[in-house]
C-alpha cells in the first residue's frame, strides 16, 4: 500500500519526484497491487503527444465492474455501495449494497445484450439521479458497451446532437424527473429528440414520475419489467486496457461540446487512486459528491473512484434549495457525510442565503470539503471554510477536466496545506508546466502562463470521437510536445498553482496580461457583491478594457449603485491594481451559466464587444433569459 495512502508532505514529495523519474514504475506498482486482472500488461506506457498518441498498460485484460463490484463481495457484500438520496426528503433514502449492485448490474447488462447491444456500441443514458443511472452506467461497463451519459437538464436538440454524434443505437431514460419542486418530462423530450435518430432503434424507460408519456410500439419498453425476467448472472466482458469505456460532452462553455473519449484502464487506475488520496478516504467513510453523474465529475467521483474503492457513496437526486437552503445540511447530518464535494456556484448561492440554514444541522461528521469546477473565490472559500468546515475540515480545490478524467491539481487534506483559491500541487504523476505566449516553458516560481502538462497521465482522454484532427488541433497544437488545458495559471513562491481562469479570457490591457479570476475575486469581496464576472472588449487606447457584470445580493437605488462603482474600484486597486480597474461595471440580476452552473464568459464578451448579433452555441445555456435581461441594459 506504500504508494497508495500518501500521510504527510515530506511523503508526497518523494512519491511525486518518483513518479516523475520512473513514471511507468510508479503507475505499474500502483496498478499491481490494487486491481484485479484477467491479464497484465505487455507494456506499461507508449505515447507521442505529436500523433497525438496515448496507450496505458498496452494488452491488459480487464473488467472495470468486476474492480467497482464483483471484488468486494467477499468482504464488502453487505457493505452500503450506494446512498441514494431522492428529491423530495419524505421519500425514503434507498441503501443499496455491494450485493444489490452486483445484481441490479448483472440484471441490467443481461436487458442490454436482449436488446442486441454489444461491446462497443453506443448506448445514451438520458436519466435524472436515480440509482438505475448508476446501474446502466455500469452496467454498459459490464458488457463493453460504451456510455454516452447526457445531462438530463439538456433540451431535446442538445440530446439529439449527442446521440447523432457518437451514433448510439440505444437510449435510457424515465418517464419523468423530480427537480426540486417541479417536475420534468423527460420522455417527451426524448420523442422530440429521437425525431432525428433514426438509428436508435430502442429506448428502455425507468418509471420514476409516473406520468403519462407516449411509448413508441417496437421502439419503446419499461424497464422494470425487462429487469425483474432478466438473470442476476452476467460473467462480465473482458475488454483490452485501452478498450473505450465511455463518451462525455464537455459542458460546453468556450464552444462546440466536444466528445471526450476515455479509455478503461487508465482511467481506473487514475480515479482511483486520486479518490483515495484527495478525499483521504478511508473505511467506513460517507462520501458525497453532489454533481449530475451527467458530467465528468460524477462519472469519476461518484460512480467509479468511490467503488473501485470499495466506498460508500452517496447520489442525490434533489436541488440544494429544495425544500429550503438547508437541503445540503441536512442531507450531510442524516447520512454522516465525512466528505463533501461541491461546487462554487452551489457555495455562492447558499452563502447568500440566512446563515441558520447551516446551523441548523450537526455537520459534525464532516472531514474534508472540496470545490470543482470554477475557480472558487476568496469569499466563498472563507464561507465554506468557516460555516461548513468550522475551520477542521480541510477544502481541496480540485483543479481538472472532462479531458483529464481525474484530479490533476489539488490539496491533500491533512497532508498539503491549503491556501485560499490555490489549486496547489500537482497530483504524483502529472507535470504541469506553465508557457509563455512564443512558445517557451516558463521556470521557477512566482510566475504566471499557459497551462500545459507535458507527461502523459493514465486517465487522459484518448481522442475526441470521430474527430482525431479536432482533438489534436485543440490539445497539442498550441505547443508541441505538450498537452494545453486552455487555462491560465500562476505559479507562487512556494510552487502552488492557482487557476487563473480560461486563457480566452485572459485580457491584455495596456499590455498587461490580467486573468478574470482574481479581478473578480476582489469584487466579490465587497460585501454587497454575490457574484460578478469579468470580460474584455476592445478598447482603442488601451487594447481591451475591462467589462464587470456584478449580481448584488440586494438590488439597490441608483445613487447608491454609484457609490457601490467608486467602492468596487477602490478595491480592485487595492488588491489587483489600478490597471484592474473595469471601465463598465453593470449591475445585473443574473449570469449566462452552463448547465453545470459554470460561468458563460463568451456570451458576456459579445455583450460587452456590443456584438450580439450571433451568441454562438447556445445550446448549453441553462438562463437565456437572463441574457436578454443584461442585454437590454448593457452600457
Ligand atoms: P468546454 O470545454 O466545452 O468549454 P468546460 O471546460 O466548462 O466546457 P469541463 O471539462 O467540465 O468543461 O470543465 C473544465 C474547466 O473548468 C477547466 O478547464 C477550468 O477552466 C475549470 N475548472 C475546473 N475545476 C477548477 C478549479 N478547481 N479551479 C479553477 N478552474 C476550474
Ligand atoms: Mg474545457
Amino acid at each position: 500500500m506504500s504508494n497508495y495512502h500518501i500521510k504527510n508532505l515530506e511523503e508526497y514529495f518523494q512519491v511525486y519526484r518518483k513518479s516523475v523519474r520512473e513514471p511507468e514504475n510508479f503507475w505499474a506498482e500502483i496498478a499491481e497491487e490494487h486491481f484485479t486482472w484477467r491479464k497484465k500488461w505487455d507494456n506499461v506506457l507508449s505515447w507521442d503527444f505529436k500523433k497525438p498518441e496515448v496507450k496505458w498498460f498496452e494488452n491488459a485484460k480487464l473488467n472495470i465492474t468486476e474492480n467497482c463490484i464483483d471484488r468486494h463481495l467477499l468482504t464488502r457484500g453487505e457493505k452500503t455501495a450506494i446512498i441514494w438520496e431522492p428529491n423530495d426528503s419524505s421519500e425514503a433514502a434507498q441503501h443499496i449494497t455491494y450485493n444489490q449492485l452486483h445484481e441490479k448490474v448483472n440484471k441490467f447488462a443481461n436487458v442490454l445484450k436482449s436488446k442486441g447491444i454489444e461491446k462497443g456500441d453506443r448506448v445514451c443514458i438520458y436519466l435524472p439521479m436515480v440509482p438505475e443511472l448508476a446501474y446502466a452506467v455500469l452496467a454498459c461497463a459490464r458488457i463493453g458497451a460504451i456510455h454516452s451519459v447526457v445531462f438530463a437538464g439538456f433540451s431535446s436538440k442538445a440530446l439529439a446532437t449527442r446521440t447523432l454524434d457518437a451514433d448510439c443505437k440505444m437510449l435510457i431514460t424515465s418517464d419523468g424527473s423530480y427537480r426540486g419542486s417541479k417536475t420534468l418530462n423527460l420522455k417527451n423530450i426524448v420523442d422530440e429528440a429521437l425525431e432525428d435518430c433514426p438509428d436508435v432503434k430502442s429506448v428502455l424507460v425507468v418509471k420514476r414520475t409516473g406520468e403519462e408519456i407516449n411509448m413508441k410500439d417496437g421502439r419503446d419498453e419499461w424497464l422494470q419489467p425487462l429487469m425483474d425476467k432478466a438473470s442476476s448472472e452476467c460473467a462480465p466482458e473482458i475488454v483490452d486496457a485501452e478498450d473505450p469505456l465511455f463518451i462525455l460532452y464537455t459542458s460546453g462553455s468556450t464552444g462546440r461540446p466536444k466528445g471526450m473519449l476515455h479509455t478503461t484502464a487508465g482511467y481506473m487506475v487514475y480515479t482511483a487512486f486520486t479518490f483515495k488520496n484527495i478525499f483521504n478516504y478511508t473505511e467506513g467513510d460517507v462520501y458525497w459528491c453532489t454533481a449530475d453523474i451527467g458530467w465528468i465529475t460524477g462519472h469519476s467521483y461518484i460512480v467509479y473512484g468511490p467503488l473501485a474503492n470499495g466506498a460508500t457513496t452517496v447520489m442525490f437526486e434533489g436541488v440544494p434549495s429544495y425544500p429550503d437552503h438547508g437541503r445540503f445540511w441536512e442531507i450531510v447530518e442524516k447520512h454522516k457525510v465525512t466528505q463533501f464535494y461541491t461546487a462554487p456556484t452551489a457555495i455562492r448561492a447558499l452563502a447568500k442565503r440566512n446563515i441558520e440554514f447551516v446551523e441548523n444541522h450537526d455537520l459534525s461528521s464532516l472531514k474534508v470539503l472540496g470545490s470543482v469546477g470554477e475557480p472558487i473565490n476568496e469569499e466563498a472559500w472563507h464561507w465554506f471554510n468557516d460555516n461548513i468546515g468550522k475551520n477542521q475540515s480541510p477544502i481541496v480545490d480540485t483543479w481538472w477536466q472532462t479531458e483529464t478524467g481525474g484530479i490533476m491539481i489539488s490539496p491533500m487534506p491533512y497532508v498539503t496545506p491549503t491556501k485560499p483559491t490555490y489549486a496547489t500541487l500537482p497530483m504524483p504523476g502529472i507535470q504541469p508546466s506553465l508557457m509563455d505566449d512564443d512558445g517557451n516553458e516558463i521556470k521557477g516560481n512566482q510566475v504566471s502562463g499557459r497551462l500545459c502538462v507535458k507527461f502523459p497521465w493514465p486517465s487522459i482522454a484518448r481522442t475526441v470521437w470521430g474527430d482525431h484532427e479536432r482533438y489534436k488541433d485543440t490539445y497539442f497544437s498550441t505547443f508541441e510536445g505538450k498537452y494545453f488545458t486552455g487555462d491560465g495559471a500562476l505559479r507562487d513562491e512556494v510552487g502552488y498553482y492557482r487557476i487563473t481562469g480560461r486563457t480566452d479570457d485572459v485580457i491584455i490591457v495596456s499590455g498587461h496580461n490580467l486573468g478574470t479570476a482574481p479581478i473578480e475575486d476582489a469584487i466579490n469581496e465587497h460585501p454587497a457583491v454575490a457574484e460578478s464576472a469579468v470580460v474584455g472588449f476592445p478598447h482603442d487606447v488601451k487594447g481591451n478594457a475591462l467589462y464587470a457584470f456584478v449580481i448584488l445580493k440586494e438590488s439597490g437605488e441608483s445613487r447608491k449603485r454609484d457609490n457601490l462603482r467608486k467602492e468596487i474600484n477602490q478595491q480592485i486597486s487595492e488588491k489587483v491594481g489600478p490597471i484592474a480597474k473595469p471601465d463598465k461595471i453593470q449591475f445585473v440580476e443574473g449570469l449566462p451559466k452552463t448547465r453545470s452552473g459554470k460561468i458563460m464568459r463568451r456570451i458576456l464578451r459579445k455583450i460587452a464587444s456590443n456584438d450580439t448579433s450571433d451568441l454562438g452555441d447556445t445550446s448549453t445555456l441553462l438562463n437565456p433569459e437572463v441574457v436578454e435581461a443584461i442585454i437590454a441594459e448593457a452600457m
